[in-house]
């Protein structure tokens, strides 16, 4: 299999920048820094905006969603939206909110299941914690993120002397009582809390006395890697969905000036269904398009005609062909990982894929000279969801449902292929140019 320079390079960007971005508020902020290295200018929601023609900007919701735009050449009512939507988050286990106690001697913490990661996998990993923590500071509260560079928890499985059925039956872990992590050693609780807190406040370089609350993830230290003979794969936690988040920005960052406006909308919340202030099923995304309406003086006809001239491409991961489990996979629709771009099919609109989206995408895929496959799931398995219909039915806008082929979906390390990352950032640029 023959890997490009570019496609090795594209990777590799993906993986440094996954690797930089061990929570959904790195992720945002590590877009923003390439967002402001680009020339876009940084928004907020509370101040009033004013728009150049021609000009690119971005604006943050709450650390964990973005939307970045670049404003089009042509007249907005005629050439409407390209839209690009993915999400931020990851499933994992984030850490409660009076989370660190003592167990005979054992620190542990306390950690709530987020969304739907398979649980099997976060054991043995050397894990750390990633986030935001807010402070007392003179000028008032203030959230500062934290990422700790060490493994510092880990969630030992049982021996197998003790769990004699676990290559049969499966790891089974209880989500209340066998996910508490382990930390170190604490005499007590009160002790406990002391090590977390201190461990916090010494990495933020402030008395443990200033912190007030946080929201924080535990996510994998080990870096992210290329495998294969010829490594033509790559494996690294959260490729799901940070993977579209980066081919979405790349294609932005290098459409110079777009005919129609580009924007590019990663939200957090989908890995729990999207309903919050800043996931895609809250108002940020129209908020941030009625904005751009009413500053560049569209009349209400003409936001609506720009609607229906717009597309949006939700992109997602799909769920490439194993081998070794071919009888999970609807047998007329295998996609490949290395095999392009996947176009993702549900008739009951848990992806908002039509033939005539379908149909323009492909062109997209022809244009850029990528391939690209068709994926339904099995008709007697339930099949997830993504933005896209959330999207659709919020907007009314044409959409698509996408993403590059991946395995192991939802483990704390999946894998995908390093040519469907270039293919897919290629597919991109032609949407933002089109
Ligand atoms: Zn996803």
């Amino acid at each position: 299999m023959q890997v490009s320079v570019e496609a090795r390079q594209h990777a590799q960007a993906l993986l440094d920048f996954i690797d930089q971005s061990p929570s959904p508020w790195h992720a945002v902020e590590n877009v923003a820094n390439q967002l402001k290295a680009h020339g876009f200018k940084n928004l907020r929601e509370n101040e009033p905006w004013q728009f150049k023609k021609g000009g690119k900007y971005f604006v943050i919701r709450d650390g964990g969603s973005i939307i970045a735009f670049a404003l089009g050449q042509a007249a907005l009512a005629e050439s409407g939206f390209r839209i690009l939507g993915a999400h931020t988050d990851s499933p994992g286990l984030r850490l409660k909110p009076k989370a660190a106690y003592s167990t005979e001697g054992l620190a542990q913490l306390g950690v709530e299941v987020y969304g739907g990661p398979i649980l099997a996998t976060f054991t043995d990993r050397d894990l750390s914690l990633a986030g935001r923590v807010v402070i007392h500071t003179e000028q008032g509260l203030q959230s500062r993120l934290i990422r700790i560079d060490q493994a510092v928890a880990r969630l030992p499985n049982l021996a197998i002397h003790m769990n004699r059925e676990v290559n049969e039956k499966g790891l089974v872990l209880n989500k209340q009582t066998g996910l508490p992590l382990i930390f170190g050693h604490a005499a007590n609780s009160d002790t406990a809390k002391q090590l977390l807190n201190e461990t916090l406040a010494g990495k933020l370089a402030i008395p443990a006395s200033l912190i007030v609350s946080w929201d924080l993830a535990f996510y994998d230290i080990q870096k992210g890697s290329f495998w294969g003979l010829e490594q033509e794969f790559i494996a690294d936690s959260q490729l799901d969905n940070l993977a579209s988040c980066h081919a979405g920005l790349e294609a932005l960052l290098s459409s110079e000036t777009p005919q129609a406006t580009a924007i590019c909308a990663l939200f957090d919340h989908e890995e729990v269904g999207s309903e919050s202030a800043t996931g895609a099923g809250g108002s940020f995304l129209l908020d941030v398009i009625e904005r751009i309406c009413h500053s560049t003086g569209l009349t209400q006809e003409d936001k609506l005609r720009s609607f229906a001239n717009s597309f949006f491409i939700s992109a997602d991961m799909a769920h490439a062909f194993h081998p070794n489990h071919a009888g999970s996979y609807e047998p007329c629709h295998h996609v490949h990982v290395n095999h392009g771009p996947v176009i993702k099919t549900n008739a009951n609109q848990r992806y908002s894929t039509n033939a005539v989206t379908a149909a323009r995408f492909i062109q997209l895929c022809d244009k850029a000279g990528a391939p690209y496959q068709q994926y339904t799931h099995r008709t007697d398995l339930g099949c997830g969801s993504t933005i896209g219909p959330i999207m659709a039915a919020q907007l009314g806008i044409a959409t698509v449902d996408v993403g590059n082929p991946m395995w192991a979906m939802h483990s704390i390390r999946e894998s995908a292929g390093v040519l469907d990352h270039a293919a897919m950032i290629a597919v991109l640029k032609q949407h933002f140019l089109a």
